[in-house]
């Protein structure tokens, strides 16, 4: 679907995958005004396919245009993209446990110019690709490097969009947490360096154990973190499932004791492509640790089996997040 600046969204099509033609002055390679999505189709067991509340996906791509004062698309319209593309591509959607059809709507300045200014051209494309469950061998936690050095986003940027500059920032940082043997690297807040946020594509989660009470632990959204779906998701399974919840400020040192002290017995990252991975191991510049005994735990396993079981249909939907495609 194009926009125009005067005419707004027209000409949508469905058009075999190919190639697109890029003007070197293209406002986008030089600007990056740029913004995605990413959400699932899994099959039903009835031999149907839905997606995962793409509704809220939909809403994050228009925050994420505000920011990048790009037009924003209507919710239906990307709704029907996300269907049009899934009902023709219907038979890539695999059926079989966590195998899904990956979605990746997106959109990009198409205006031709050198000039810094918001574009009055823009192209806005789903494409899709089958995704394998992401632990073929079973669920494995990840080691996590605390990176001091480099920040993702700082308040007042653009942390809250999902934009190709934030992933961008990270390449540098990923490399580094690869170079010190870590799997993942953990974002600290811009102005202290001390509070956890997010991971390069996925949101935290600690469980913490006090007398008695289980209750899971993500950093609240300040700005500068992605306010994901699968986050938001799990605060309202949890409740369901009688653990309680709690957005607040964490920081690494609360981490670090409240694991030597036995209070975090367990962490995890969410998000749409790992849906649920535990965190086994934290290293930073200071200190290093392992998380409970360095294996999946119980809390973790509940929360991905029961996450997973709604996203493909083997549990009811109480919340109505499946979108059903006939
Ligand atoms: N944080 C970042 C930086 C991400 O890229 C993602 C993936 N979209 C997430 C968190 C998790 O968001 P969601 O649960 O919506 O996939």
């Amino acid at each position: 679907v194009k926009w125009t600046e005067g005419r707004g969204w027209h000409d949508a099509q469905l058009q075999p995958y190919a190639p697109l033609q890029i003007d070197p002055a293209n406002m986008t390679l030089h600007y990056s005004q740029t913004i995605f999505e990413g959400l699932k189709a899994y099959r039903q067991p009835d031999g149907s396919v839905a997606t995962f509340r793409p509704d809220a996906n939909a809403r994050r791509f228009q925050r994420s245009a505000r920011r990048l004062a790009m037009p924003e698309l209507p919710v239906e319209t990307f709704i029907e993209a996300c269907d049009l593309l899934v009902k023709t591509d219907r038979d890539w959607v695999p059926g079989k446990d966590e195998h899904s059809l990956y979605l990746r709507p997106f959109m990009f300045a198409t205006e031709v110019g050198l000039g810094v200014r918001p574009a009055n051209e823009y192209l806005f494309m789903v494409i899709a690709s089958p995704a394998s469950g992401y632990f073929p061998r079973g669920v494995k936690p990840v080691s996590v490097w605390l990176s001091q050095e480099y920040v993702r986003a700082a308040p007042g940027g653009m942390g809250e969009a999902k934009t190709g500059g934030n992933y961008a920032a990270s390449l540098v940082a990923q490399a580094e947490a690869a170079d010190q043997g870590c799997d993942q690297v953990v974002w600290l807040d811009a102005l202290e360096r001390r509070y956890i946020e997010e991971m390069g594509g996925m949101n935290l989660y600690l469980v913490r154990n006090s007398g008695g009470t289980t209750t899971i632990v993500t950093p609240k959204l300040t700005g500068t973190l992605l306010p994901g779906i699968t986050r938001d998701s799990l605060l309202t399974i949890a409740e369901d499932l009688g653990y309680g919840t709690e957005e607040a400020r964490i920081s690494t040192d609360e981490w670090q004791a409240g694991n030597a002290d036995g209070s975090i017995t367990e962490v995890f990252a969410c998000g749409t492509a790992a849906v649920i991975t535990p965190v086994g191991h934290v290293k930073s510049a200071r200190a290093e640790w392992t998380v409970g005994d360095g294996r999946p735990g119980p809390v973790t396993t509940r929360l991905r089996e029961a996450l997973l079981s709604v996203q493909t249909g083997q549990s009811p939907d109480p919340h109505a997040w499946m979108h059903r495609l006939t």
